[in-house]
Parts: C-alpha cells; sequence; structure tokens
C-alpha cells in the first residue's frame, strides 16, 4: 500500500529522496487571488459569492449569533463537553507556563533595556471545516491568545450547509466554553481576506473589523490565502495537510505503527504518513496490519488515496542514526519515535512541529489531550518555524533608556559608526546634547 523508498547505503543527502507531497501553494495563491481582492474591493458581495461557490451555503450574515453560540454549548453532547473542558485544563496548564516575563538588562550603571513581552490586541483564529470538523483547533487557537492577554479574539469556521449555515455546533459550543462571542460563518480563502482587510456585512450590526494576527490551520487554500496575506497581517506559520512520520525499530509495535499513520492519512487525501525504520520486518509486518486495519477504518476511501499518495511511503535505513538523519531532513509536522531509548533518540532530533515519545504517545493524544498545542508547520516549515504557542501572539518590544551620564560615556562610539557609515546627523543628534 505504501511507496518504498530504500535508502540503505546511500550517502545522498537524503531531502530530495522522501516522500513528499507535490502540493504547490504558490500556484494555489495564484487560483485564490482573484477571491482576496474582490473581497478587499467588494467585502460581503463578493464572500457571499465565494461562500455559495465554495462551499455550497447562501450566506446571509457574516456574524453568528451569540444566541446561537451560548445554544450550541447547552446542546451540546456530554462527553463532548467534558472532553473538551479537560482539553481546555490541560492546554491552559502547559501554556500557562509559557508566558515570558518581561527583561529589563542594566547594560551600564545609567543605561538600560528592557524587553516588554506585548500581546497583539486583535487575533483571527481559524478553524477548519471541509472534511472533517475541529472544535479542538478552537482550544488549540484561542488558550495561548488568552493567556498571551490578546483583547480581542475573532473565530471564522466555514458554515456547514447541515446546520443552517452556520459553521459546526461542537465548534461553536468550544468557542461558547471558551467565552469566545465574535465567531463568523466564512471559510477558507475568503475567511482569511475578510480577517485581514476587515468586511462590511449584511447590515451595520454585520461588520468584521480587520484582525492584526491570523492563526490556525487549514487546506491548501487557507494556507495560501494566509501566504498572500502575511504583510498586510501577521500570520503563524504554514500549518497545512498534515503529516506524520515515524521511527521505529523492531521493539515497535505493527499493529500501533499502523494505526498512527492510518489516524493521521484520514485528516486529507493529501496528508502524508511516513514510516523510517531500519527494520525490514517491521515494515512487511506494518504493510500487513494496514492491509488489514485500513479496510476497516471509516473513511478509507480518504485514508486509501493518502497512503497511497507519493507523498507517504516506508524509508528504509541502514540503522537509527541514518534514521535520525532521515527524519531531520524530512522536519516532521508530528514525529513519532518509538524505538529502544526513545527518549534519548527524541532529544537529539533537530527538526520537527511535535515530537512524541515511546509506545503511548500516540500524534492522536497531542492531537486533543496532551496539553501541547496541534497547530503545527507542515511541508518542511518546521525547519524553521515552530508551532502555535503564547509567543505567536506577543511581540517584543525593547525599551531604551539612558541617562546624561550613560550617553555621554557611549556618545564617541555612536559617532564613529555614524561617521562610517557616512550618516553624520545620527552623531550630531548625540553631541547636540553635549555642547563642549
Ligand atoms: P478548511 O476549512 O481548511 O477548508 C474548507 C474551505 O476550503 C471551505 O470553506 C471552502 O470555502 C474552501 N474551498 C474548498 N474548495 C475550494 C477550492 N476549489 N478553491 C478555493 N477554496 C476552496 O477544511 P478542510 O478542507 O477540512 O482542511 C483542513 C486541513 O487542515 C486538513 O488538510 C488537515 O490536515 C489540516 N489540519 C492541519 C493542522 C496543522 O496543525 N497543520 C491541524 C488540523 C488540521
Amino acid at each position: 500500500m505504501l511507496n518504498r523508498i530504500d535508502l540503505r547505503g546511500s550517502r545522498r543527502d537524503p531531502r530530495g529522496l522522501l516522500p513528499r507531497a507535490q502540493l504547490d501553494v504558490s500556484a494555489a495563491v495564484e487560483k485564490i487571488r482573484p477571491v482576496v481582492t474582490a473581497v478587499r474591493e467588494h467585502g460581503f458581495s463578493a464572500i457571499r459569492e465565494a461562500t455559495e461557490r465554495f462551499d455550497g451555503v447562501v450566506l446571509e450574515r457574516l456574524r453568528v449569533p451569540v444566541a446561537a453560540i451560548a445554544a450550541a454549548a447547552e446542546e451540546l453532547d456530554p462527553d463532548v463537553r467534558a472532553a473538551l473542558l479537560v482539553v481546555i485544563e490541560r492546554a491552559r496548564k502547559v501554556h500557562g507556563d509559557q508566558r515570558r516575563t518581561d527583561v529589563t538588562t542594566q547594560v551600564v550603571p545609567g543605561g538600560s533595556v528592557t524587553e516588554r513581552h506585548v500581546p497583539v490586541s486583535r487575533v483571527g483564529l481559524y478553524v477548519p471545516g471541509g472534511l472533517a470538523v475541529y472544535p479542538s483547533t478552537v482550544v488549540m487557537n484561542v488558550v495561548p491568545a488568552q493567556v498571551a492577554g490578546v483583547e480581542s479574539l475573532v473565530v471564522a469556521s466555514p458554515p456547514q450547509a447541515e446546520n443552517g449555515g452556520l459553521p459546526d455546533a461542537r465548534v461553536l459550543a468550544a468557542c461558547a466554553l471558551l467565552g469566545v462571542e465574535e465567531v463568523y460563518a466564512v471559510g477558507g480563502s475568503q475567511a482569511i481576506a475578510m480577517l485581514g482587510y476587515g468586511s462590511d456585512g449584511a447590515d451595520e450590526t454585520d461588520r468584521c473589523e480587520p484582525v492584526d494576527v491570523i492563526t490556525g490551520p487549514g487546506n491548501i487554500w487557507v494556507t495560501a490565502a494566509k501566504r498572500l496575506l502575511q504583510g498586510t497581517v501577521g500570520i503563524d506559520a504554514e500549518a497545512g495537510p498534515t503529516e506524520i512520520a515515524i521511527l521505529a525499530d523492531d521493539t515497535a509495535s505493527p499493529a500501533h505503527v499502523a494505526a498512527d499513520l492510518i489516524s493521521q492519512a484520514e485528516h486529507d487525501p493529501v496528508a502524508a504518513s511516513v514510516l523510517v525504520t531500519d527494520s525490514p520486518e517491521l515494515a512487511e509486518a506494518v504493510e500487513a496490519q494496514l492491509a488489514v486495519q485500513v479496510p476497516a477504518t471509516k473513511h478509507e476511501a480518504r485514508v486509501r488515496e493518502a497512503l497511497g499518495g507519493r507523498q507517504s511511503g516506508i524509508v528504509l535505513v541502514d540503522d537509527l542514526e541514518q534514521g535520525l538523519r532521515v527524519v531531520d531532513a524530512y522536519a516532521a509536522e508530528h514525529l513519532e519515535i518509538q524505538t529502544r531509548d526513545a527518549r534519548a533518540w527524541a532529544m537529539r532530533v533537530r527538526n520537527a512541529g511535535a515530537i512524541f515519545v515511546g509506545a503511548y504517545s500516540p500524534v492522536s493524544l497531542g492531537d486533543y489531550a496532551a496539553g501541547s498545542n496541534h497547530v503545527l508547520p507542515t511541508a518542511g516549515c518546521a525547519r524553521h518555524s515552530s508551532g502555535l504557542s503564547v509567543q505567536s501572539f506577543l511581540r517584543g518590544i525593547h525599551v531604551v533608556e539612558y541617562d546624561e551620564a550613560a550617553l555621554r560615556d557611549v556618545a564617541p562610539h555612536v559617532v564613529a559608526l555614524a561617521n562610517a557609515e557616512d550618516l553624520p546627523a545620527h552623531g550630531q543628534a548625540v553631541t547636540a546634547r553635549f555642547p563642549s
């Protein structure tokens, strides 16, 4: 079912040899550019048109009535409510520990620099809702923003025909449990454009004011729109179609490895599931397990397409040292380590969105209830970007405060560098304070 890539004996840089989706985000940017431009120029009418075209819903208003959010919480299945409350509590615990405190450095007597961590004012949090719906993603977006101290939080999620054109009821209920009241029934690139530029709505009470930062995962159209809006607003990392890589040796359970590969393939036909192993016997046993488990899974067609795609596969390596080089080159969104001494291998990984250690830390634990964040960089972006965190909503602002003596003391150095850069007015701005 999975492609085989045999890197045993290879000394080549594995980067170009690994399975990866041929997702052309740049081409998608060109396809959604007219939608984004239309939303910027025409607001509500363009959002309505795109929503009818891509979601099959005729939008009467952008904003979800606050009463509908409260009603969704009232009607929420008690088991789902209990689960969401646990997820919220754990996420608050982990993210609460991440809030940085301001740091003052006394550079010299009378001269200090303080780094203040200041939350952005208004954020747009995208919660996907195409092939699946994601109340858990409400928690993953909202909790770090709230811990950071963001004052104004907005959620956008696609309208669902089966919920009367509102976002999924469990998504609305999660918003209610977190105290979020500003929710828009808009998805895809039109949602990202609405958040970035702001938009009028059906009437005076139905406006969306522009945000400062947009975060959250989504499909290729959402990812493309975030790339297009970057600069107009801040964005988090590109968190596109999901990926799992598993580094495993002969101690791993084939049944668990197969189940974990399937669990992420279930997200999207373009999701990626990659096993990296030094054990050909494990590879065979995982294939045998997939042959049993895939026909029994609910979203079999989607899973088959994802596992059979060129983005998924089994990579055979000589040993775990080579396996480590391979997973670092791949830079997976989610990386599981199912080996002897799993923790020691995990601590040596350089590139991954999140790492799941040992037999009892599957990715789906992190998708929901580990306390970690599940909005993570995909497509190799883990080489340079982090997952969503409290830090994603803060800016570090340096506050510089020198007194007369401290400035006088350093003045000759400022003047020397200003002259070297042929910017003498810079030096004069300092010496003007000390007429001889
Ligand atoms: P989505 O909300 O991202 O996309 C649905 C929207 O796409 C619709 O509202 C529609 O307006 C728009 N759309 C559909 N077809 C279009 C087209 N041809 N042109 C332009 N726009 C179009 O929901 P989804 O599709 O279910 O995708 C969710 C994605 O998020 C999955 O790929 C999943 O793997 C990923 N995900 C990633 C993470 C992460 O952290 N990386 C976490 C959770 C989910």
